[in-house]
Parts: structure tokens; C-alpha cells; sequence
């Protein structure tokens, strides 16, 4: 018998965070258990867009949790129409068709899983795909989670080693490239599932006539475009969708992260109505997708992102930080940079002398001096400070930024 390493922490090591432990958060800001405070510019991928604690989200929180919690889908609950109702209004114009329903889950995945059901069933009763034959494209170097489907058509080996056997069905092409898209597109194609930009990746934001040119494609091949707008979505690019910014209409978007405000796990799927109507009573669902909590914050969301404020917010902070951050790259301290809406993608210039040689160790620099982010395939970091932050604290952060970059 041999005996395992005594373990230092009882969790599963699937992650390797940095070393602070947050034990408070109020808007932009985290205190840890020393009582140190810290600006967070990772704002949980995104899923803390409107900041930590938002009065709003937290007020609609604990008067829910006063009120009723869960019913799960077998009986009715008075928020979840008003629910599917507003997130209709709010998205359902920004996409294809003039008739929209909402799906909702719980986690981002989920989401997804429910996109490529609904296309799938799509493609076979609709499109007349013969059984079992569908086919998804997708792009390299996308995220769309972490499921054993999900990582079955990812292009990262070390999001799929050793968890086959894999789902068939899903074609990867180069992303950015409409040519290499056009030609996976044959008669058994049901939908391509795209991020609009690609957050995991390190925001790669696609030349500016692929989108479009997917969606022509799209609609030439009977084939639904599906985006992921988990965590591009919800403001974070400057508008309600990042697909907007190229006036492109998806078929199908999937929302996540910042749905549920950071208080609670909040996904859906919306979409057209003659696509979602495929998913009848008793072929899909979840115990917990669309409770009383889930609504209720999510409606609250809504509340925030309706007026559009936020949007232009994230326009406005992001021109300050790609001016701000721009100088790096003319200097040769950053060897990539990408910008859109109030979200960066950073690559570090391992040969610039006394800058950080990994993304790692950038935010480790940032972690002492009070700033937290994340790297991401090795060179990159992510910068997405809440929507709401203070114009002071943002300049505040990239200072802290610009120091850490130069050494
Ligand atoms: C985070 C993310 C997901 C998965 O969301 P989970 O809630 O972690 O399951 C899917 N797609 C994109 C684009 C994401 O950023």
C-alpha cells in the first residue's frame, strides 16, 4: 500500500489561485483577512460587472430570500414570466427573428449545453438533418466550459486530457477566418457557436468583418449562429452584447456570469421562438434554472443595464484605459495588447528587462501592490474592472499597472 502526501488543503487542486483570501467586498474593492484592501480588476470573469454587493442586487436578494426561494419548474412562480418577459425586451432586439423566449439555467455551461441541444433537436425537425448526423462548428481556441461536451470541441489540451471519450459532432476552424468557416459549412451543419470575442483566450476580438460575414453565412447555409456571451455579454464590451458592436444578430445568444450580479448562479438561453420551441415539455431542464432567487436578481440586472448607462460607461473607462495602457506596447514592455469596451487583454514582453517574464508573476507584482487580476495561457493577463468603478480607482489600478509593467 502506498500512502498519498499528506494533503495542506482539502481541496481539489483544479485551481491555482493567487495567495490572498478575500473575506470582504464592497463595489471595486476586496478586503482580505489581514484587513488588506485590494482594487479588483478580474471581477470574477466578469460575473461581477455591476461590482461587489451591489445595493440593488443585494436589496432584491434579501427581500426575495424573505419571500420564497425555490419551487423548482413543476410549479409556477410570480417572477419567472416578469423575468423571461424583461430579458426578452432586453436582448430579444438584438437578435435575429421578431419573436424571442428565454431559457434560463444556472451556470454558463449549462447554457451552452442548452444552445447545442435546442440546435441539434432544430437541425433535425426542422432543418431535416437525418438523425444523428448533426454538426456544430466551432472556433480554436474557444471557451464555452467545462462539461465533458463542452470540452469534447475545445482546443486546449489541457482543458481535454484525459477526459475522453469525447461527443462527436463538432468541427473546430481557425477563428477570425470566414473562409475557413464557409468551407466546414456542408449539409449537416446546424449551428456555429462563437464567442463573439474570445475572454478566455486572452480578448481576442476578431477582425472587424467576421462577424458579419459569419452571419451571411449563416443565413445562406440555413445554419443558426449561436453567440456566447457569457462573460462578452452584459455590458462588458461597451454594449448590452458584444455582437452589436458589429451589428450582427445571432439566432441564439447564451448569458451567464453577470445575469446573476455576482450574488447568484443565473444563465439562459434567448433566442428565436421557432428555434426554443424545439425544447417541448419533458426534453430538457433543471431543478434550479430560473428560481425565485435566480429572478429576482436577475431582474434586478435588467434594472441596471435597461437604461443603457452602464454600456456607455464601459465605453467611456475603456478609451481611458486603452490610452492609458497603449504607451506599454509602443515601448516594447507589452508585446500584445487588446481592448474593447472596459475589457484588456495583456501579453507581458518576457525579454523587456525587469518586467515580469510570465503573466504570473505580472500579477503577482499587482497582487503586492494592491490589484487584483488573473493571467491566462502563460504571457496574458485580463483586465475587466467592474463597470461601476470610480474613474479615481480605475487610473488609480492602471498606474499600478503601468509600474508593475515597466519593473
Ligand atoms: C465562463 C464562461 C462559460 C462557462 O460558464 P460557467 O458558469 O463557468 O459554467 C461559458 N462560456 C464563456 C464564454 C465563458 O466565459
Amino acid at each position: 500500500m502506498t500512502t498519498a502526501a499528506h494533503p495542506v488543503s482539502a481541496l481539489a487542486p483544479n485551481y491555482h489561485p493567487l495567495p490572498v483570501t478575500v473575506a470582504h467586498g464592497e463595489g471595486s474593492w476586496v478586503t482580505d483577512t489581514a484587513g488588506r484592501r485590494y482594487l479588483d480588476l478580474l471581477s470574477a470573469y466578469s460575473a461581477l460587472n455591476f461590482g461587489h454587493r451591489h445595493p440593488a442586487l443585494v436589496a432584491a436578494a434579501h427581500a426575495q430570500l424573505d419571500r420564497l426561494t425555490l419551487t423548482s419548474r413543476a410549479f409556477d412562480h410570480d417572477l419567472l414570466e416578469p423575468f423571461a418577459t424583461r430579458l426578452a425586451g432586453l436582448v430579444g432586439p438584438l437578435l435575429a427573428g421578431t419573436s424571442h423566449l428565454v431559457l434560463p439555467m444556472n451556470t454558463g455551461a449549462e447554457a451552452v449545453e442548452t444552445a447545442v441541444k435546442a440546435a441539434r433537436k432544430w437541425g433535425y425537425e426542422v432543418k431535416g438533418v437525418p438523425a444523428d448526423r448533426a454538426t456544430i462548428v466551432v472556433a480554436d481556441g474557444n471557451f464555452h466550459g467545462r462539461t465533458t461536451t463542452i470540452v469534447s470541441f475545445s482546443t486546449d489540451p489541457d482543458a481535454r486530457r484525459g477526459f475522453g471519450p469525447f461527443t462527436p459532432g463538432f468541427v473546430s476552424v481557425p477563428y477570425g477566418d470566414a473562409d475557413a468557416l464557409a468551407a466546414a459549412l456542408d449539409d449537416t451543419v446546424v449551428a456555429v457557436l462563437l464567442e463573439p470575442v474570445q475572454g478566455e483566450q486572452g480578448v481576442v476580438v476578431p477582425p472587424d468583418d467576421y462577424l458579419p460575414a459569419v452571419r451571411a453565412l449563416c443565413d445562406r447555409a440555413d445554419v443558426l449562429l449561436v453567440a456566447d456571451e457569457i462573460q462578452s455579454g452584459l455590458g462588458r464590451t461597451g454594449s448590452t452584447l458584444a455582437c452589436e458592436r458589429w451589428d450582427v444578430r445571432p439566432d441564439l445568444v447564451t448569458l451567464g456570469k453577470a445575469l446573476g450580479g455576482g450574488v447568484v448562479p443565473v444563465s439562459a438561453v434567448v433566442g428565436r421562438a421557432d428555434v426554443l420551441e424545439v425544447l417541448t415539455a419533458g426534453t430538457h431542464g433543471s431543478t434550479f434554472g430560473g428560481n425565485p432567487m435566480a429572478c429576482a436578481v436577475g431582474l434586478a440586472v435588467i434594472d441596471l443595464l435597461e437604461p443603457g448607462t452602464l454600456q456607455a460607461r464601459a465605453r467611456t473607462l475603456g478609451e481611458r484605459m486603452g490610452e492609458r495602457l497603449g504607451p506599454l506596447v509602443d515601448d516594447e514592455r507589452l508585446s500584445g495588447l487588446r481592448t474593447i469596451g472596459l475589457w484588456a487583454g495583456l501579453d507581458v514582453a518576457p525579454s523587456a528587462p525587469g518586467g515580469p517574464a510570465t503573466g504570473r508573476e505580472l500579477c503577482e507584482r499587482l497582487l503586492a501592490r494592491g490589484v487584483l487580476a488573473k493571467d491566462t495561457h502563460g504571457a496574458t493577463i485580463r483586465l475587466a474592472p467592474p463597470l461601476t468603478i470610480d474613474v479615481e480607482d480605475l487610473d488609480r489600478a492602471l498606474d499600478h499597472v503601468v509600474d508593475a509593467v515597466r519593473g
